[in-house]
């Protein structure tokens, strides 16, 4: 009531209709200046309050200053291919180069179908070949089935904004990749995780699974080959997932295969797409150019529905309205999903001799021989979650520790959604010989830590809690020389 009264005095002042001398802003300030700051104030959605994307966060922001200083930081917090000189099959740019012209328009709203039509290629194709034509199948799709998006994490943010309402609930796995739970939480959404525990490597069970289930669950997320923890769900897991979501008594359950990593596998492990398993709720798949195809500035991703669509007509009118809304994804990118989708350059990569192959074999390595850190080794994406065995070990501590004294920036652990704070995510991106360097100078710290670690800590602790809370640069400038970074 308070507030109105004062909307009401400004308006009062602005508009002066009645002859009455207006209220000068000088006059307004000096009688309610705290208020006046306050009303002035540009706050933020609520609806963002507790979102968080620490993996380009705080440590992210404190690289990017050291790197403005003129030193080098080497940046393995984030899976960006290009960042480390991989490049785009050449058939993709050409693709685009070729193009440009005819990308000017906009296009449908679901995407170019040619674009379309290539993704139905490739779920019709690619999985059949990869299981040697057998099933499990990825269900018969066509164009009108697939969305194009900017990047997986548009259709993502697409995908939430159409479902939920405020107060339902997603289970996404712990740890995550957190745009789902940001997501699903800007969205007015619940996530609620299923532990996917490092004793386990990180397969969840199915029984952690069925305890979160409520009325109010809407739907499930399933990260596969999994970003950070590197793991491949087994078959019969993704059955058993399956089984849940068709059985759920309270309307429908929809699966949301995250499988954008689908091709990147090491040592012959193989993954099970979501939707060669599910026939009776609603699968929505997700794939890109992102990371198989090592193309992620197009910003090219694709969603597709399959499993059982007549549950989900007013789901599926929501989500084209909200591709209408945004009129269409980028053009130019999308010639490019043409030639990618028939690319398998891929193979070589994880293959022995492949560089992201080598990478993973350089951290396992390095990890085999520290005596405090320990690895389940990934079967697939590109990234190693590490464990550290030290005491009282604090992954964010750590992570600003190892970015000022060393200069590399890794993903400290908890930025995935985990209740544990001794893992750190680093990208198998950069060159096998830099990662051998990288895990040395990881390990220097940690010995240094295991020596100091008490009084490292609460100088760390300190400086970290300043930049959370947004303090001055002096003041953080000045605990960071006391600490002696
Ligand atoms: N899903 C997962 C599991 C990811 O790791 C990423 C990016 O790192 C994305 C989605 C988003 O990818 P895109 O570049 O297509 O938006």
């Amino acid at each position: 009531i308070f507030f109105r009264s004062v909307e009401f005095l400004n308006m009062k002042g602005r508009t002066g209709t009645n002859g009455v001398a207006e209220e000068s802003p000088a006059k307004k300030r000096k009688v309610f200046p705290a208020l006046h700051e306050k009303t002035h104030a540009i706050a933020c959605c609520s609806a963002l309050r507790d979102v968080k994307y620490e993996i380009r966060g705080p440590l992210a922001q404190r690289a990017e200053e050291i790197e403005n200083s003129g030193q080098k930081v080497l940046k393995c917090n984030i899976g960006n291919p290009g960042a480390f000189g991989f490049t785009a099959p050449k058939e993709i740019t050409d693709a685009i180069y070729a193009h440009i012209d005819q990308a000017v328009p906009y296009c449908h709203q679901k995407g170019l179908l040619e674009a379309r039509k290539a993704v139905v290629e490739y779920v019709d194709k690619y999985i059949t070949e990869e299981n040697g034509g057998k099933f499990p199948q990825f269900p018969k799709v066509t164009p009108n089935d697939i969305y194009l998006g900017n990047g997986v994490s548009e259709l993502i943010m697409m995908c939430m904004r159409g479902l939920l309402n405020p107060g339902d609930e997603v289970l996404i796995p712990s740890p995550d990749y957190p745009l789902w739970t940001a997501a699903v939480t800007m969205h007015g959404g619940r996530p609620l995780y299923y532990p996917c525990k490092p004793e386990n490597g990180f397969v969840p069970t199915i029984m952690d699974i069925r305890a979160l289930v409520t009325s109010r669950t809407r739907a499930i997320v399933v990260i596969n080959p999994n970003n950070p923890a590197g793991v491949i769900y087994p078959k019969e897991l993704l059955q058993d997932i399956v089984a849940m979501a068709e059985e759920y008594p309270f309307g429908g359950m929809v699966i949301f295969a995250d499988e954008i990593y689908d091709q990147i596998t090491f040592d012959g492990n193989k993954m099970t797409h979501m939707a060669s398993l599910c026939h009776n709720t609603l699968c929505c798949s997700f794939g890109g150019l992102s990371k198989v195809y090592r193309a992620c500035g197009f910003r090219v991703g694709w969603l597709v529905m399959s499993g059982n669509r007549s549950r989900a007509v007013s789901y599926e009118n929501a989500l084209n309205l909200l591709s209408g809304l945004r009129l269409c994804a980028n053009v130019p990118g999308q010639y490019a999903v043409i030639p990618a989708l028939q690319d398998k350059s891929i193979k070589d990569l994880v293959a022995p001799g492949g560089r992201l192959y080598e990478a993973r074999k350089v951290i396992l390595n390095s990890v085999a021989k520290s005596k405090y850190m320990s690895i389940h080794e990934p079967q697939g994406a590109m990234y190693a979650f590490v464990e550290v065995n030290l005491p009282d070990f604090d992954d964010q501590v750590f992570a600003l520790d190892l970015v000022e004294k060393k200069h590399i920036l890794i993903a400290p652990g908890s930025s995935f959604n985990v209740p544990y704070k001794n893992h750190f995510r680093i990208t198998l991106l950069p060159p096998p010989d830099k990662l051998r360097e990288a895990f040395q100078a990881i390990d220097e710290v940690l010995e240094e830590y295991a020596q100091t670690l008490e009084q490292r800590k609460e100088e760390a602790l300190k400086i970290v809690q300043a930049m959370r809370a947004g303090e001055d640069k002096e003041r953080i400038e000045k605990l960071r020389s006391k600490a002696k970074f």
